[in-house]
């Protein structure tokens, strides 16, 4: 993409937004619905995607994706008049009569730079939040995940005001064409190193900017039932073949418990995908040939419980289990983001805190306990973004809570109200009557008795 077409999308959008339209409830209410709209009608289009980029099964990209997306924009369209009304603020003694309020104001135009693991998800939640917001958006989907761009592409324009979204599609040039443009915020999903980038990009413009990114986020398993944790971590972990930014990426487990939950995974894993998870119909498989030579060199030298078969040719790794990986193994040192779940034995809850605390701080952290002085512990000690009690992942499928991770995993969230507010401008209003002019008390010349006044008043 050249500048020049950059240029053109942007300021295509920026005339939109400039024209006022997107300020009114109705138009954005209108863009909510046919973005719904689109979700329905299309949804075997962008399930059909869904499998040419990731092998995802049909009902996976339902639960994961569309219905997300969806709850997101059933909870906008019920509370999107009450957001925009803002709020009253109680106006202080000295300055009244007056009124305060707070009135979220549209920001203008945001880029949401979008991974390809949750490609219709991770592109989608962000444009709800700028639509309810007033913004305009362009979307840049990602290239790794192209059949789902490509719907995008097709689609959205179809069922959006097309001035007011635009889907382009391409790679880092194309993000970075992009980003040279007069932007007002930049929403950016994805890994720390390109966020950098981003960020730096944003920076030279002073656009503010939201990172979603990831991180080795761990499960702590302190006492249960192997088996019943076995499931969830299961289903965490090697949903979407483990590339998921909040799956488990290593579990800490209490020492006594490790052999049983080994067991318990293996058992689980040959329940949910049979014997042979490469001829289950829902098992997905890595994105690219490079991500998959990364995750098969990080298995060289360990000790493998379950899975480790691969073949290259259909991108497929067995959902794998791995004791105890040395230090310096890549799988202790970098996110996983494949599925491969080391379980690594530790002496106590408080040694998993401080193994945890002593990295960045993760996208999420699980615990998996019956006893509330642990819950305690690891709600009240790690640093994360998010804390999930006893199930993986599922903090995402409630509309109400804000997403988004701490230092490395992330700045800012969205969801929901969250996501509104992220890309609204929550701008004071501030009115006073002119009938009577109390602020007199403090103009010039100051005398003795005003200062009397104003210290009682203030
Ligand atoms: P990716 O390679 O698809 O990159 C993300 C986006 O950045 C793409 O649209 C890509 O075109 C763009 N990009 C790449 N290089 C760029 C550059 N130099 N300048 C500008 N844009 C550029 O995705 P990824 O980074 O492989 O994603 C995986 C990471 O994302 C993992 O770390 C994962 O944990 C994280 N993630 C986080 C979340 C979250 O919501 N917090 C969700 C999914 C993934």
């Amino acid at each position: 993409m050249s500048a020049a077409t950059a240029e053109a999308v942007v300021e295509r959008l920026r005339a939109t937004f400039n024209d006022g339209r997107t300020r009114d409830a109705d138009w954005r209410l209108a863009q909510l619905r046919g973005l719904r709209r689109m979700l329905r009608e299309r949804e075997t289009e962008f399930a059909d995607a869904l499998r040419q980029d990731l092998g995802k099964p049909a009902l996976e990209a339902f639960v994961t994706e569309t219905a997300i997306v969806r709850a997101e924009i059933d909870l906008a369209l019920r509370k999107l008049r009450r957001w925009m009304r803002g709020e009253r603020v109680a106006v202080p003694l000295a300055l009244q009569p007056a009124r305060a309020r707070v009135v979220p104001q549209p920001l203008g135009v945001v880029l949401v730079i979008a991974p390809w693991n949750y490609p219709l998800l991770l592109l989608l939640a962000p444009l709800v939040g700028a639509l309810a917001a007033g913004d305009c958006a362009v979307l840049k989907p990602s290239e790794l995940a192209p059949a789902t761009a490509a719907a995008m592409a097709r689609w959205l324009p179809r069922y959006l005001d097309p001035d007011a979204v635009a889907v382009v599609e391409g790679d880092a040039g194309v993000a970075a064409a992009l980003l040279a443009q007069p932007l007002d915020h930049v929403f950016y999903t994805g890994g720390a190193r390109v966020a950098r980038i981003v960020a730096a990009a944003a920076a030279e413009r002073l656009v503010p900017v939201t990172l979603e990114l990831g991180g080795k986020s761990p499960a702590i398993v302190s006492d249960g039932d192997p088996l019943a944790i076995a499931r969830r971590l299961v289903f965490g972990k090697f949903i979407n073949a483990g590339q998921t930014c909040v799956a488990p990426d290593h579990v800490l487990v209490v020492a006594p418990l490790a052999g049983p939950l080994v067991a318990a995974l293996r058992q689980v894993i040959t329940d949910f995908f049979g014997a042979d998870p490469a001829r289950s119909a829902d098992y997905g498989r890595i994105v690219d040939e490079r991500h998959f030579d990364r995750l098969v060199q990080a298995l060289e030298g360990v000790d493998i419980a379950a899975g480790g078969d691969h073949d290259r040719a259909t991108r497929y790794l067995a959902p794998t289990v791995v004791r105890d990986p040395p230090p310096d193994s890549p799988l202790l040192r970098e996110e996983i983001f494949g599925p491969i779940l080391p379980v690594i034995a530790v002496a106590d809850v408080a040694a998993a805190i401080d193994r945890i605390n002593a990295g960045p701080a993760p996208l999420s952290a699980y615990v998996f306990t019956h006893r509330s002085d642990v819950r305690r512990q690891v709600e009240t000690q790690v640093r994360a973004g998010a804390i999930g009690i006893n199930a993986c992942a599922a903090q995402l499928a409630v509309p109400g809570l804000p997403f988004g991770g701490i230092g490395a995993s992330g700045i800012g969230r969205y969801m929901g109200k969250h996501g509104f507010d992220n890309l609204s401008q929550p701008r004071p209003v501030f009115s006073k009557p002119t009938w009577v002019d109390t602020f007199r008390v403090a103009y010039p010349p100051y005398t003795a008795l005003k200062s009397r006044l104003l210290r009682w008043l203030m």
